[in-house]
C-alpha cells in the first residue's frame, strides 16, 4: 500500500482526498517510480480543487511532476535504482501523477535527475522552474542579450516568475518584476530584480501600443497583462507567454507585431520534446543559484497539499511548494 491524493467525481461532486492505494491501482506503464518529492504547481491547484477541468479521467492521482528512484523497469534504457524526474506528458491530468508515494509511467517520459540536484531541489524547480527556463531559452534563441535592455517578468512572486528572475539576473539581464504583492519587494530584489513594480497598471485594459520599454518579457499571467506587455515591448523584442494566472483571454491588437516586429513565443512544458527538456534541465543545473533556490522553496507534507491548492489559485503562495510525499 502507498499514500496518494486521489481525485474522484462521485454523484455528490468533485473531491480530492488523502488515500491508501495498492499497486493494482497504478496505471499502465513500463517504469514504476518510488517518489521522494513532488510539488504544487498552479495546475495542481486547479486539479485538486476542480476549479478547471485539468483532471479528465477518474479516479486519478493529481500531480504534474515528481522526482524519485526507479523501483522496477521493463524499459531497456532505464534501470532500477536510477534517479529520475518527470514533468508533464498529461501526468496528473489523464494519467495518475506525482502527489503519491509511487507512480507508474512510460519510460520515454522520464529524464535522469541531473547529478547537480537532489530530488527536493528538482521539485523546488518543478514544472514552474523548468518552464521558466524554457522561456529564457526561447529569449536566447531570439537573440536577446542584456545590452538590448530590460526584461519584464510578470507573476513575479509565483513559481515561474521567481525562477525566471533568478535565471535572467544570473545571465546579466536587468529584470523588472511585476507583482501584486508589494510586501515581497525585498524577496524579489533578493532574487535579482533591479526594479519591482505594482502589477495594477499592466493588469488593466490598455492601448494597442504603449511606450517602448521591454527588450524581452516572461509572462506567466496572460489576459490584459500579456496584451500590455506586448504593447510596451521594444522594436524587434520578444515576449514569451506561458501562463494564465490573470486569465486565458488575450485582449490585444496586432499593432506590436506588425508595427514593431515584436515576436510572441508560446511556451508549453507538457508536450515539449525530450531534447528541449534535457537542454532546459542541463541549463538549470549550470545556472540556477542554489542559495536563491532555497529562498524560493517551502516544504510541505502530502496532506498539506489539500490546503495549499486553493492558496496557490488565490495567488497567496510565494515561490515554490515542495511536497515531501513520505513526510
Ligand atoms: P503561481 O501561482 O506560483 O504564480 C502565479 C503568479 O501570478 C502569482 O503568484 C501572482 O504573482 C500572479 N497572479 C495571480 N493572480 C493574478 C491575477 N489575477 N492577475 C495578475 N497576476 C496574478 O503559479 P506558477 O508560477 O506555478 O504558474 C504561473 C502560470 O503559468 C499559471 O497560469 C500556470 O498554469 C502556467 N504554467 C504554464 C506552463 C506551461 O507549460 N505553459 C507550465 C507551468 C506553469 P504576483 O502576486 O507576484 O503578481
Amino acid at each position: 500500500m502507498f499514500k496518494a491524493l486521489l481525485v474522484d467525481k462521485p454523484a455528490e461532486g468533485y473531491r480530492c482526498t488523502l488515500s491508501e492505494l495498492d499497486d493494482a491501482q497504478l496505471p499502465v506503464g513500463n517504469v514504476t517510480v518510488r517518489i521522494a518529492h513532488s510539488t504544487i504547481n498552479y495546475k495542481d491547484g486547479l486539479a485538486i480543487t476542480g476549479k478547471s477541468p485539468v483532471v479528465r479521467k477518474f479516479p486519478l492521482v493529481p500531480g504534474i511532476d515528481f522526482a524519485g528512484t526507479v523501483e522496477t523497469s521493463t524499459d531497456s534504457a532505464i534501470m532500477a535504482g536510477e534517479k529520475v524526474v518527470l514533468n508533464g506528458w498529461g501526468v496528473g491530468e489523464t494519467h495518475s501523477g506525482g502527489l503519491a508515494q509511487k507512480a507508474r509511467v512510460l519510460g520515454d517520459w522520464l529524464i535522469p535527475l541531473p547529478a547537480a540536484f537532489t530530488t527536493r531541489q528538482a521539485m523546488a524547480i518543478g514544472t514552474a522552474g523548468y518552464t521558466a527556463m524554457l522561456c529564457v531559452l526561447a529569449l536566447e534563441r531570439h537573440g536577446l542579450t542584456p545590452a538590448q535592455g530590460e526584461v519584464l517578468v510578470t507573476g513575479a512572486s509565483g513559481g515561474v516568475g521567481s525562477v525566471a528572475i533568478a535565471l535572467l539576473a544570473g545571465r546579466g539581464f536587468k529584470v523588472v518584476a511585476s507583482t501584486g504583492k508589494s510586501s515581497e519587494a525585498a524577496y524579489l530584489t533578493g532574487l535579482g530584480a533591479a526594479e519591482v513594480n505594482d502589477r495594477a497598471p499592466l493588469s488593466a485594459p490598455g492601448k494597442p501600443l504603449a511606450r517602448e520599454r521591454w527588450a524581452g518579457v516572461v509572462d506567466a499571467v496572460g489576459s490584459h497583462t500579456l496584451a500590455n506587455a506586448c504593447a510596451s515591448t521594444k522594436y524587434g523584442g520578444a515576449v514569451t507567454a506561458c501562463g494564465l494566472a490573470q486569465g486565458m483571454d488575450f485582449p490585444a491588437s496586432v499593432a506590436p507585431f506588425i508595427l514593431r516586429g515584436v515576436t510572441l513565443y508560446g511556451i508549453d512544458s507538457v508536450m515539449a520534446p525530450k531534447q528541449r527538456r534535457l537542454e532546459a534541465w542541463a541549463a538549470l543545473a549550470r545556472e540556477l543559484d542554489r542559495a536563491k533556490l532555497d529562498t524560493i522553496t517551502h516544504d510541505i507534507k502530502l496532506a498539506d497539499a489539500l490546503t495549499a491548492a486553493p492558496e496557490i489559485l488565490a495567488g497567496k503562495v510565494r515561490g515554490r511548494l515542495v511536497v515531501d510525499v513520505n513526510g
